[in-house]
């Protein structure tokens, strides 16, 4: 089990988006304010299609069922801990 919310993705090995070509994306260099924003954040990144020329975002994580299943988990765990840090102060400060 792998207990991560976010995984990353691989642009560079996937599918360009518009002519759906294997292995033709590449990092592209941002060329306004916008695109530098968006380099900013470090989720999403730049691409370009050698191929066909297509050019946009990608982004660099992706979520998954696993990300529900962890998200879950993490919320069941936080909920007993503070269960249990409850009963041990009400046991030692209580009534
Ligand atoms: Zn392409």
């Amino acid at each position: 089990m792998q207990l991560r919310i976010f995984f990353k993705t691989y642009p560079e090995t996937s599918r360009c988006p518009s002519c759906g070509k294997i292995g033709t994306i590449r990092r592209s260099r941002a060329k306004n304010l916008f695109e530098s924003s968006i380099k900013f954040t470090r989720v999403a990144n730049l691409f370009k299609c050698r191929e066909c020329g297509w050019r946009g975002i990608l982004k660099k994580y992706m979520v998954n069922k696993y990300s529900f299943i962890t998200l879950a988990f993490y919320i069941i765990l936080t909920v007993s801990v503070a269960y249990v840090i409850r009963q041990v102060l009400l046991k030692n400060f209580g009534s």
